[in-house]
C-alpha cells in the first residue's frame, strides 16, 4: 500500500514498457497508433482473430473496468477493425445480469469466481473468461485449483465460444507478453525512437523549446529546463513525435534559436540539421 502504483508505473520508460501500462502507450493505443498493448487485452483479441469470430456490429459487454484489462479491452474492440458496441460493466451498473444478457460478446474480467452463471448469457454468445480465483480443492494434490469469473460447466452448453479457465486467456497473456518483448527487441512500436540509438548530438546546444507542437519535427528529450518555452542544454536527441505529448519530452521545430547547430541523424531521411 505504502507503493504508488502509479509513480511506479510513470518511472518506465515507455519504449520498453512492454507491460503497455504507461500512460504514453495507453495514450497511443486509444489514439489507435502503434502503442504496447496490455497483454491480457491483445491476447484476448489475438483468440478472438484466430477464431474468426465476428465482431463488426456485435454488442460486446465487458465486466470490469481496470487499467489492464476492461478498460483497454473495451477500447481496443470499440476501435476500427473490430468495430464492437461496447457495454462497460462495473461494480456500481445497475441490472447487470440484463445488460450482460445483451451480450454477443461477453468478457467476464471482475476478479469473482464463477460469478456469470448461465441466465445471464444469450444463447450462441462467444464468453471470454478473464478471471482466475485460487480456491481451496480437496481433490488436487496442492489443495487448491482456479477458477474463472464465469460457471463453466452450466455456461459452456448455452455459448458458441468460451475460454476455459485454466488455459485460456492466461497463455494467451504471456504469449503477448513475449510477442511485446520481442517488438521491443526488433523496435517495432517505436521505430524512430529507437533510431535515438543511431542520433547523436555533435556538440551540446543551447536550445529554446517553443511550445507549440508540430507534426514530423524532432524532439531533444532530458533538457534542463522541462517548461516549454524553457532554455536547456539538450543532452541527448531522439523521436520525431506523432502523437501525444509527453511532459518530459520538449518539442523542437522550426525558427529554434540554437547557439550550435545539432545534427541528428536519421537512418529514414539521412542527416539533417535541426539547429
Ligand atoms: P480488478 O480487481 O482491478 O478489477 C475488477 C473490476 O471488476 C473492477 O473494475 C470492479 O468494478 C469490477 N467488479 C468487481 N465486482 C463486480 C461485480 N460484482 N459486478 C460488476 N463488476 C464488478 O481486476 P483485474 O486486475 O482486471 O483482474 C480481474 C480478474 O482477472 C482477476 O481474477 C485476475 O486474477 C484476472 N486476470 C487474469 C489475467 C489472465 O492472464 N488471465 C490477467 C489479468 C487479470
Amino acid at each position: 500500500k505504502h507503493i504508488s502504483e502509479q509513480k511506479v508505473i510513470e518511472a518506465i520508460d515507455p519504449r520498453k514498457d512492454v507491460d503497455g501500462f504507461h500512460p504514453v502507450n495507453t495514450g497511443r493505443m486509444i489514439s489507435g497508433l502503434p502503442a504496447y498493448l496490455p497483454a491480457t487485452p491483445d491476447g484476448i483479441l489475438e483468440l478472438l482473430g484466430y477464431y474468426r469470430i465476428e465482431t463488426a456490429g456485435k454488442h460486446c459487454v465487458v465486466i470490469g473496468r481496470s487499467n489492464i484489462v476492461g478498460r483497454p479491452i473495451a477500447n481496443l474492440l470499440s476501435q476500427k477493425g473490430w468495430d464492437c458496441t461496447v457495454t462497460l460493466c462495473h461494480s456500481r451498473t445497475k441490472n447487470l445480469a440484463e445488460v450482460v444478457r445483451g451480450g454477443d460478446i461477453v468478457i467476464a474480467a471482475l476478479g469473482k469466481a464463477e460469478f456469470v452463471t448461465a441466465d445471464m448469457i444469450k444463447p450462441g454468445a462467444v464468453v471470454v473468461d478473464v478471471g482466475i480465483t485460487r480456491v481451496p480443492s480437496d481433490r488436487t494434490k496442492s489443495g487448491w485449483k482456479l477458477l474463472g469469473d464465469v460457471k463453466f460447466d452450466e455456461v459452456a452448453p448455452k455459448c458458441s465460444y468460451i475460454t476455459p479457465v485454466p488455459g485460456g486467456v492466461g497463455p494467451m497473456t504471456i504469449i503477448s507478453l513475449m510477442k511485446n518483448t520481442l517488438k521491443a527487441a526488433r523496435r517495432e512500436v517505436y521505430k524512430l525512437i529507437a533510431a535515438a540509438g543511431a542520433v547523436r548530438c555533435r556538440r551540446r546546444a543551447i536550445v529554446k523549446i517553443p511550445s507549440g507542437f508540430r507534426r514530423g519535427f524532432f524532439v531533444f528529450r532530458r533538457a534542463f529546463s522541462r517548461k516549454p518555452g524553457g532554455r536547456g542544454v539538450v543532452r541527448s536527441c531522439s523521436q520525431p513525435i506523432r502523437s501525444a505529448r509527453c511532459f518530459p519530452f520538449c518539442r523542437i521545430g522550426r525558427g529554434i534559436s540554437t547557439r550550435s547547430s545539432v545534427r541528428v541523424r536519421n537512418p529514414r531521411r539521412g542527416i539533417r540539421s535541426a539547429g
